[in-house]
């Protein structure tokens, strides 16, 4: 069901600092995106197969937002990509996952994204992640 890890997402507060950091031991990012049902704005970086998002708040309301409050900066999401997704969520079901998401959204890179409650994953957030291309 799972082919790979499509990208570890990183909270920060904010994507200028962050990409200071990377910058400073060489690494650009090479996509910038706001995404609207997330109340977020991204940054992704690559190092050699991995791709890192670093996710910003866009508003208080932003998942980010409250996490960053509650937790602090670090890492907030392991996305797996999948062939199907309606298929996975299906099978997580199921089995008794408990979702965030039963409905796939439009994510980062126009992807189709959902997200699997911490509870049903050893407390790791987890999205899954299908190319609509
Ligand atoms: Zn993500």
């Amino acid at each position: 069901m799972l082919n790979k890890i499509d990208h570890v997402g990183i909270a920060v507060k904010s994507l200028e600092d962050a990409l200071k950091f990377y910058g400073s031991i060489g690494i650009k990012p090479y996509h910038f995106e706001e995404v609207e049902s997330q109340k977020v704005r991204v940054a992704f970086i690559k190092v050699g197969e991995s791709n890192i998002e670093l996710l910003e708040p866009t508003s208080i309301e932003s998942p980010i937002a409250k996490f960053i409050e509650k937790k602090g900066e670090g890492i907030h999401h392991i996305a797996y990509e999948v062939e199907n997704i309606r298929e996975s969520l299906n099978m997580l079901k199921e089995s008794g996952c408990q979702l965030i998401d039963s409905e796939p959204k439009v994510g980062a890179h126009e992807k189709l994204i959902a997200f699997v409650h911490p509870k049903s994953t050893n407390g790791v957030l987890t999205e899954l992640s299908q190319s609509m291309h």
